[in-house]
């Protein structure tokens, strides 16, 4: 194996969702491998704190503010991308938000905003990358998926479906964009320690019953998701698309 093909020197790679908890963790990965590193959330003081982390490393990067769930803003964020960095070789769409209640009384207002970002979101976003990746002829887009990608789970039904979307969507693009040389894949994570799992590692009894859960017997890391992203941006990864690999400690394999 030659482990240069994981350098990611010369590659600008854009991570949605990336002011905190996983989307940061991925993005200063991508500097650590060598990538220049965009990222982008609704929050600009946030993303600039990032991005300050990222040029320590030594790498170039950019905060954009965007909400993916707007088109506008997705086709701007992905201008200045290129405008300012002249390229574009990796997504990871991140971006992601959850609403929490039962499905008898889930309202509109819960369920579009999660569909929006998560679903359409990620899909506009690769579309958008794509157009720049096609004459490029090589990308690698890396969706991020969930346990719920494969399984239900009670009470946040809106997430569920729009993480089984994502499986579909990363099938979907991977087997109609190969011909461009686009890998198509995506990251399934199990509990991590975030603002979106807060709520649930605040009960102290769901968070031992969880702990008993996970084969590998602990809560994921930011960290723990480093390896993963750099691989399938890399051209180590370049015979692997249209899967999702789970990186939960064991809990779909139990
Ligand atoms: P956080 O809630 O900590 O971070 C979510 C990120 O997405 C933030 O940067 C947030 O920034 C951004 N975001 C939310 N809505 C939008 C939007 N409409 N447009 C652009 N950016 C947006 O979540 P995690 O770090 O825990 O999760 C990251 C991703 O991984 C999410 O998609 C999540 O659903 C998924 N995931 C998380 C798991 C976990 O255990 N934590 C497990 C499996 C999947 P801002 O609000 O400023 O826009």
């Amino acid at each position: 194996m030659n482990f240069s093909k994981m350098n990611l020197e010369g590659r600008v790679a854009i991570v949605t969702g990336g002011s905190r908890g996983l989307g940061r963790g991925m993005a200063l990965a991508l500097a650590e491998a060598g990538a220049d590193v965009v990222v982008t959330s609704r929050t600009l003081p946030a993303l600039e704190k990032v991005a300050e982390e990222i040029r320590t490393q030594g790498r170039k990067s950019l905060a954009i503010e965007c909400d993916v769930s707007n088109i506008k803003d997705i086709q701007r964020m992905v201008e200045l991308t290129r405008n300012k960095l002249g390229r574009i070789d990796i997504l990871v769409n991140n971006a992601g938000t959850i609403a929490r209640s039962s499905a008898i009384e889930v309202t509109e207002k819960d369920w579009d905003p999660v569909i929006n970002t998560i679903l359409k979101g990620s899909f506009f976003c690769a579309q958008a990358v794509a157009r720049v990746m096609i004459p490029q002829k090589k990308g690698k887009i890396i969706n991020i998926g969930s346990l719920t990608s494969k399984i239900g789970m009670p009470n946040i039904i809106a997430y569920v479906a729009s993480r089984g979307g994502i499986l579909q969507l990363t099938k979907g693009l991977a087997v109609e964009w190969a011909k461009y040389n686009i890998n198509v894949n995506a990251i399934g994570p199990g509990y991590y320690k975030t603002q979106q799992t807060a709520p649930l590692f605040a009960d102290k009894a769901w968070t031992e019953r969880t702990l008993k859960r996970i084969p590998l017997g602990r809560i994921g890391m930011p960290e723990d998701l480093a390896g993963i992203v750099v691989f399938l941006s890399s051209d180590a990864s370049d015979y692997i698309t249209g899967q999702m690999i789970f990186v939960d400690g064991g809990w779909l394999a139990m």
